[in-house]
């Protein structure tokens, strides 16, 4: 048994939130968040003990619930500012990016993203090259194996191509690396193949990623086969026409919940209410929207459906840095028109409990039950006002944390 001793204790637990001078008790989970000072000197007995110190701040590990690990090797080589010009770079470098990828490359992004405090990573995998990183990780894994395949003729060998992804990325299954589906997006993939990975994802029961959205030029395309995406398609894939509309592509989707929507920074009112209705959550990557030109999401609406949003990174091929906290940041000032210490709040909570519900993990919040997941970091002076210490936290987190526990083992 361990006791962590921390000045605060952001407990993400919506029953109380925060408690001061207290302490985390745990084993392989949470046993209790206290500040009954005569229990904790009873624990103390048979315990071991952590103190974090003065200006400690101890709170869940964050989920990073969108990256794209195989794109670790990009830095300056791909265009920004228009997402057609930006993925017109990615596909024309695709070969060169992809070459430059090792397994320790990987290995050192997931040690920084760790250092950074994330401890659960939504990676999605489009060729299987960071299977054994994931698998090697220190952090908990969920390995989205991407379907992607824009060429109607060739359906059959894409969905066995990727069934085989899918069957070597279960080999690596445990506790801590959960295998599971994403499908590119409703442009890149055929309803005939977007029923038949929905299946296939609802019968495994694992969440099921999807990038949707992204762009208006993907709303245009979708709608009417025209705009910016077509001389695109026509020339990379051969395509003159839309698998489908929008709606027609939520459509597919059941009810069961589970489901990441990435991006949908160009979906409109009644799209939003359908993601309300499948019980769908929203990727939030603010920095990765602004880099391809795709605008700003509007979290008002979100709050309006009750859907939640979980902030997220994307890859290195539209961010410059994988660093959660950093990306809240941005997010924090992107979101100018919004009270700041309420953003800040939900904001922390979209990278702990809210993506752990959104993807049914039993982490994201210090209670009793959870997984002991514990971050913890030291501020350099005092903050007495609860509310204001989400956004303290988010502005002034270090790059790299003191304490790290998942599954309440050190991970340091
Ligand atoms: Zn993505």
């Amino acid at each position: 048994m361990n006791v962590l001793l921390a000045d605060t204790i952001l407990t993400m637990n919506p029953a109380r939130e925060v408690v001061r001078g207290g302490a985390i008790v745990f084993d392989e989970n949470v046993i209790e968040v206290t500040d009954d000072l005569e229990a904790i000197e009873k624990r103390k007995k048979t315990a071991r003990v952590i103190d974090c110190g003065r200006g400690s701040i101890a709170m869940p590990g964050l989920i990073n619930a969108h990256t794209h690990l195989e794109f670790s090797g990009v830095s300056t080589e791909l265009n920004y500012g228009s997402f057609i010009a930006w993925l017109s770079s990615v596909i024309e470098k695709r070969e060169t990016l992809v070459k430059g990828l090792s397994k320790e490359l990987i290995d050192g992004v997931l040690d920084e993203m760790l250092r950074g405090g994330t401890t659960t990573i939504g990676a999605v995998s489009s060729y299987g090259f960071d299977l054994e990183s994931l698998a090697d990780a220190k952090q908990k894994t969920i390995c989205f194996n991407e379907l992607i395949g824009s060429n109607p003729a060739a359906s059959e060998q894409i969905f066995s191509a990727f069934l085989n992804r899918v069957a070597k990325s279960d080999e690596y299954r445990s506790d801590r690396f959960v295998s599971a589906i994403a499908i590119h997006s409703p442009y890149s993939v055929s309803p005939a193949l977007v029923k038949k990975a929905i299946a296939l994802s609802q019968s495994r029961k694992t969440p099921l990623s999807v990038h949707f959205l992204e762009s208006k030029s993907e709303r245009k395309w979708l709608e009417s086969s025209s705009g910016e995406f077509k001389p695109f398609f026509e020339k990379v894939f051969k395509l003159d026409s839309s698998f489908c509309n929008a709606q027609e592509f939520l459509s597919f989707f059941g009810g069961d919940g589970k489901i990441l929507f990435t991006h949908c920074v160009a979906a409109n009112d009644e799209e939003l209410d359908m993601i309300g209705k499948i019980g769908g959550a929203i990727v939030h990557c603010p920095v990765s929207n602004r880099l391809l030109g795709c605008g700003l999401l509007s979290l008002e609406k979100l709050k309006n459906r009750e859907i939640s949003y979980l902030v997220a990174t994307d890859g290195l091929s539209s961010n410059y840095s994988l660093d959660l906290f950093g990306e809240l940041r941005s997010a924090l000032f992107m979101h100018e028109g919004l009270d700041l210490p309420l953003l800040a709040r939900d904001l922390l909570r979209s990278v702990t409990d809210s993506a752990a519900k959104a993807m049914g993990l039993n982490t994201g919040r210090l209670a009793s039950g959870y997984a002991a997941d514990i971050i913890c970091f030291r501020l350099s002076g005092e903050v007495s006002d609860d509310s204001l210490l989400p956004l303290q936290a988010i502005l002034r987190a270090p790059s790299a944390m003191d304490y790290i526990f998942i599954n309440g083992e050190s991970a340091l």
